[in-house]
């Protein structure tokens, strides 16, 4: 029995989750796998009534759980960036989720490329270093130094920076920081997760030719790992990764990619895969508590109107069912997809005449069908 939290969140994301709940309880009828879900009110309402974000009260009940299953946060009444930092990014450093798994897979007919060649990259993005960590600051022309403070999972650090520029100037930085530690559990992920998959080899994404500091010291691990695992390493620059995406998606597997540039690779991925709605996403800690959860936000647009398209969702689920040790289980979810995908049983964005709700009911079906 796995034990579930589940954070249906804001708009549309309550509503897929719903969907995604009843597609869990398919899987269980006919399979080994069993769960119970707790539900944790989590999300904008909860703020603008009480002002809490994430509780001590809500990170010792999740800590509890095997994964989570997470809809989506968002809201206009609340200013961009406060339920993203307090939640979201609060999740992933109490439960140290390092790894960001974003599969882009060639759902046809909804890939905008020209050419019909099946693909399935799977994107592993370091979640916790790199250029995102806050580490940075301002020097006006009178002031000298600027310190900075990074506290993780790994390290404290406490610089403080000089400048003994005199001619006045004002200066903006930002500091990208990989330590030894963070580096080598996430090759030591990646290649893991390629010998799992029986790829030959882990691309790894860089821009080593300019930041040759931060990513020189990251190709050393890599390749030390290459050697241990008995597996490929190939590297791409950044730039020529986003072309060769588009040209020839079909020859990537395993891609591990840092943290600024995998932010924006990965949603160059969700619309090569055919948008928002058909994404699932993993915030992965191997030695802690998972989340899974769409690509998508909580898209006030269209929230209440029963358009949402569930596949993201249901994409989700499929992923913390593999993470879970159900692979079976989740190719299931995965095949139940392609089913709707080839019978036309879609939501409006996918150019379907199907409600939300419609569309789990026929992954159910599908799933249920599946019985032995
Ligand atoms: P948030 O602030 O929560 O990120 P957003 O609207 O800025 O919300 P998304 O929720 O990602 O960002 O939505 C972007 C656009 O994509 C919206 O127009 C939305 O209607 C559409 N969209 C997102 N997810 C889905 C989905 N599952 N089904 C259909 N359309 C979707």
């Amino acid at each position: 029995m796995k034990h579930l939290a589940i954070i249906p969140g804001d708009g549309i994301g309550k509503e897929v989750i719903d969907v995604g709940m009843e597609v869990l309880d398919a899987v269980c009828e006919i399979s080994s796998f069993d769960y119970d879900g707790e539900l944790f009110d989590i999300g904008s309402e909860r703020y603008l009534t009480t002002g809490e974000l994430l509780t001590e009260e809500d990170i010792s009940g999740l800590r509890k759980k095997d994964a989570i299953y997470f809809g989506a946060i968002g809201d206009p009444r609340v200013k961009p960036g406060v339920l993203e930092q307090g939640i979201l990014l609060k999740m992933r450093a109490v439960f140290d989720q390092y790894i960001n798994l974003r599969p882009v897979t060639s759902w046809f007919p909804f890939v905008p490329l020209k050419r019909e060649v099946p693909f399935d990259i799977r994107f592993l993005r370091e979640n916790t270093e790199d250029f995102y960590m806050g580490a940075g600051g301002t020097f006006s022309g009178s002031r000298k130094n600027a310190s900075v403070k990074i506290k993780r999972e790994l390290y404290e650090l406490d610089m403080e920076l000089r400048t003994n520029s005199s001619n006045g100037d004002d200066f903006a930085f930002e500091i990208g920081l990989l330590s030894k530690k963070g580096i080598t559990r996430f090759a030591d992920y990646a290649f893991s997760y390629a010998e799992a998959r029986g790829d030959k080899k882990v691309t790894l994404v860089d821009k080593a030719n300019v930041c040759t500091h931060i990513y020189g010291m990251q190709r050393t691990i890599f390749e030390e790992m290459s050697r241990e695992y008995g597996i490929g390493l190939e590297y791409m620059f950044v730039d020529a990764m986003a072309m060769a995406m588009i040209v020839r998606p079909e020859t990537f597997g395993t891609v591990a990619v840092p943290n600024l540039f995998g932010d924006i690779l990965t949603d160059l991925g969700a619309q090569l895969q055919g948008g928002l709605g058909m994404g699932g996403s993993g915030n992965i800690s191997p030695e802690g508590v998972s989340m899974f959860e769409p690509i998508h936000g909580s898209a006030p647009d269209i929230a209440g109107q029963k358009k949402a398209n569930p596949i993201a969702a249901i994409l989700a689920a499929q992923m913390l069912l593999e993470n879970q040790g159900y692979p079976e289980e989740g190719k299931m979810l995965r095949d139940s997809v392609r089913h709707c995908l080839d019978n036309g049983l879609t939501t409006p964005d996918l150019g379907g005449k199907l409600t939300t709700e419609d569309v789990g009911k026929a992954v159910c079906r599908y799933i249920l069908g599946q019985k032995k």
